[in-house]
Formats: structure tokens, sequence, C-alpha cells
């Protein structure tokens, strides 16, 4: 990426309008509307390395203060991103035009915890980890459980429909979610869903908004749907001697009664990354998969013998219990530093989020192995596979010419792979800016046409996370 220096962005950042500031201003008082340099800065950039234009930073403490400032930009068609931590991998929070960022750090309150309900109630801006650790008071939990738990929100989770390893047993925000306040694009607060696990009541607006990235509504509180803590958790460790007799013994797994909680696949070379933090593996291990069996303390046995006998097959090389808790806590974590720790291989990454049936799991895997021969740069996969998730990374280094070329061609080489075996191109990380211009290879023009429609409803003046999601053929944004 080219460096960019504070100066560049701001020479290139459309002027603040001052009226507007004013207007902002008297909802906000002066500390809460922030125009210098040094936060317009540190807003204009996410996960995704993307640096775009902020024209100024709100930060509003109340569902009424983030409805009084739309009402204002929906009236000045001034565009708004909102903004949880920026950890997003897809550019989602990534403002451009001079845009309004809206943090949501300062509405950070757990509202309610009710433990006979089974469901919490928490503003936007809480982080997953708060909401995890008031919901395990009560001995329950949230299942949504991404590796940047500790820095990531409520908020910026429920815009990319953001998922972890429990997915696998208890799903996503679509199904941990009963009901939520939002702002729309003309600044009206609405209140959708429920506080109970059913409920048919008119459209479901609630999944609506779940994953539309900011760009139908800002989210500002929600009821979460909460279950019992287990009594007991086995993580189990699978090697394998290559990725093909790994990926075969997830679809044994998954076709069980019997499901672990957490089904996570790394490839040989995310091994090694596991490896160089510590992690003893056996040296035939070309693949492994890391499984937690959790229950009650009378039926756990039985389950993890389940579990483990269709763990193993052909090309096992052994499943093992950890020992004990800290052996399985360096596992985890191992695993849920992999991300960061790829930068080792090479500094450039394109990191992909597939999904296909778990049956086509071996296939995908094959294919990935055939591209990266072809393609000549390292491909590193593991992830969420249970659900048939996987990161696919495709890594080259920025300053070789030829590997930045390969990976930019064996990108929409991989999404068409995912597409031929029945899967979609995004499970959790959501499209942003960096998928954006390939949605199309996945949803038809009809169904793009009907959601452009959804977004003019719900944000006439197209202010709402202008220019992600949807590809352009842009939504009144010039009106
Ligand atoms: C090391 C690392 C590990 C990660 N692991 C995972 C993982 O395991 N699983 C996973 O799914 N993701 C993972 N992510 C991606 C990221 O953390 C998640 O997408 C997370 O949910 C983003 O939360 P955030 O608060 O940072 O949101 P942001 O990045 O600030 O925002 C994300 C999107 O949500 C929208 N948004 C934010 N707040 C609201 C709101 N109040 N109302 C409506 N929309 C809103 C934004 O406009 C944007 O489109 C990882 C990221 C990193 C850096």
């Amino acid at each position: 990426m080219p460096a960019c220096t504070l100066n560049d962005v701001l020479m290139k950042a459309a002027p603040f309008p001052t009226a507007l500031a004013a207007s902002l201003r008297k909802v906000l008082g002066a500390g809460r509307l922030h125009t210098e340099a040094a936060e317009r800065t540190a807003y204009a950039y996410d996960n995704s390395r993307r640096r775009g234009e902020a024209g100024a930073v709100a930060f509003p403490q109340t569902e009424a203060e983030v409805a009084a400032i739309v009402r204002i930009c929906h009236a000045a068609y001034w565009p708004v991103v909102v903004r949880g931590l920026g950890s997003n991998t897809v550019g989602a929070t990534v403002p451009s035009e001079g845009a309004l960022v809206i943090s949501t750090e300062r509405m950070n309150r757990i509202v309610a915890v009710h433990a006979a309900d089974r469901y919490l109630i928490a503003e936007a801006g809480v982080s997953n980890t708060g909401i995890q650790a008031a919901a395990r008071e009560q001995g329950l939990f949230w299942p949504p459980d991404p590796s940047s738990a500790a820095y990531s929100t409520l908020g910026g989770n429920l815009g990319c429909n953001a998922a972890g390893p429990h997915a696998v047993k208890y799903g996503t925000p679509r199904e941990n979610i009963l009901g939520l306040s939002a702002v729309t694009g003309t600044g009206e607060i609405i209140r959708v869903g429920t506080h109970t696990t059913k409920g048919v009541v008119g459209y479901d607006l609630t999944r609506l908004l779940l994953g539309s990235e900011g760009t139908l509504g800002i989210i500002t509180r929600a009821t979460l749907k909460l279950w019992p803590w287990p009594e007991a958790v086995i993580t189990l460790r699978a090697c394998y001697t290559n990725v093909s007799a790994a990926a075969a013994a997830v679809t044994r797994i998954m076709s069980r009664p019997d499901l672990p909680w957490v089904l996570e696949f790394m490839d040989r070379a995310a091994l090694d990354l596991v490896r160089g933090q510590g992690v003893v593996l056996p040296e035939a291990a070309g693949a492994l998969l890391l499984i937690e069996v959790e229950g009650a303390h009378g039926a756990l046995d039985r389950a993890v013998g389940n579990v483990s006998r269709a763990a193993a097959g052909p090309g096992c090389l052994g499943v093992d219990a950890a020992a004990n808790e800290r052996e399985a806590g360096e596992l985890r974590r191992a695993r849920k530093s992999l991300s960061p720790a790829l930068r080792c291989l090479r500094e450039g990454k394109i990191n992909e989020d597939v999904v296909v049936p778990v049956s086509q799991v071996p296939a995908l895997v094959a294919r990935l192995e055939s591209l990266a021969a072809e393609a000549a740069i390292p491909i590193v996969s593991f992830g969420h596979v249970g659900n048939g998730n996987l990161h696919v990374n495709l890594l080259f280094d920025p300053d070789d010419p030829r590997e930045r070329e390969e990976a930019a061609v064996a990108l929409p080489k991989v999404f068409q792979a995912v597409l031929d075996l029945g899967g979609t191109l995004s499970g959790e990380h959501g499209v942003g800016l960096t998928k954006r211009d390939f949605i199309a290879m996945e949803l038809a023009p009809p169904v793009l046409d009907l959601m452009r429609g959804i977004k003019q409803v719900f944000d006439p003046h197209g202010i709402l996370n202008r220019g992600k999601t949807l590809p352009l053929a842009e939504v009144n944004a010039d009106a």
C-alpha cells in the first residue's frame, strides 16, 4: 500500500460544512463532535488497512442523539458511517466523501439481564467480551464469539453478522438476536423483533438489519438470546497426515447427532505458525481439527466417544484430549492468533471467509491446493470448518509484482470454485468495499435490484455507509 501522510488525507477530504457542524454541536455539545485532524485521521481507517476521508467524528451517548444527528445529515444529504471499533476486515467503516463518522464508543451500557427469560439487552457500543462477562455472571452465554471479541462491539458484530467457533452448534447473531432498536436513514427510531424466542408478527426486519453493515440503519441497542453455560467442556486435538483426510473427517463428525460446539480446521502452513508459538504437534501432521464437546457431566463421556470415533479414520494420526485447561487454552490461543500471525509469512494478504456445504469441504480444500500450485503463492486456510466456513488467505509480497498479480488473479477463481460447490462468498466478515464488486457473481440482477429498493426505503437520501455492500448503481447518491 502506498504511504499516506496525514496531509494527503486532509487535502483529499471534502471540507465539513460549518453550518452542519454548528447544528450537530447543538445536539452533542462542543465536546462530542470532533473536526480536528487527529480525530478525523484516527477514525478514517479500519482493519482492511484501507484509509478514507472522515469529515468529522460524533460521539453520541443516547439513541435520541443518534436520531437527531441522522435527521440533520438526512436533511443535508451528508453521508454518515456508523463505527464500532473498526476491526472489520472488508473496509466496511472506511468513510468516503468527508462522511461524518458516528462512533458508538460512548453507548456502552448493559441495560438489563433477564436470566429467567434468558435474554440480555445491551447498547451497540458494548464489547463482545463485556456481553459475555455480564451473561456469565448469570451462568449464561451469548454464542457469537469472534476471535476479535475483546476489540469488537455488539453493533459491529450485528452489522457484519460476525460469529466464531460456537456458531457450528449455536449459530450466528441471526439465530441469537430476538429484537433491536435502530435509527433509519431518515432519523426515525424503530423497534423491531421481540423479547421472546417465538414471534411472527409482520416482516422480519430484525434479520434484515443484521449483516446490513450500517447501510439500512444504525442499531442502537439489541435483545440477545442467551444459553446456559455448559457444565463441562472437553477439548480434543485430531491430527491428520493431510488436509483431505481432515476434511473427510469433518463430514463424518457433522453427520452425527452429537454436534461439537467447536470444530476448527488448520492446514499445514497454519500448523507451522502454531508450532512457532510453542505448541508441540506430531511431525507428520499436515492438518489438524480442534474439537470441543460440551454438555452435562453425565452425558459428556458418551458424546466425546462418539465424536472421537467419527474423527478417527483414514489418514488420522490420533485424537487426543487436552490433559488440562492449560493445554486446551494453549491450542485455543494459537488458533485465535493465526490471522495476525500470517504477516510472518508474507506482508500482503487477501483474507477471505468463504463457505461451502460441509460435504463439499474436501473438494474446496483440493481446489485451493491446486490454485496455490498454479499461482505459485501460499494459500493458507483455517477456520470454522463445521459450518463449511474457511478463512482462505492468499499471501503475497507487496513488493513483488508477480506475486501481487497472481493473488489478484487467483481471487475470482477461489470465489468461482466456492460458488460451483454451492457455497457463498462470505460467512461472517461481510462485503464492505473489498467484496462489493464480486457479489454480482453470487446474486442475480433481480435480487440486487430488490436489495437496492430496500435500501431506498430505509435510506431515501442514500446517506448511510454510502458505497458499501451493494455494487454501484448508487441509491440516490446524487439526489
Ligand atoms: C484479529 C481479528 C480477528 C477477527 N476474528 C473474527 C471472527 O472470528 N469472526 C468474525 O466474524 N469476525 C472476525 N473479525 C472481524 C471483526 O472483528 C468483526 O467483523 C467485528 O464484528 C467488527 O466489530 P467492530 O465493533 O470492530 O465493528 P466495525 O468494524 O466498526 O464495523 C463493522 C460493520 O458494522 C457496522 N456497524 C458498526 N456498528 C453498527 C451499529 N451500531 N449499527 C449498524 N451497523 C453497525 C459498520 O458500519 C461496519 O459496516 C476479526 C478481526 C480481527 C482484526
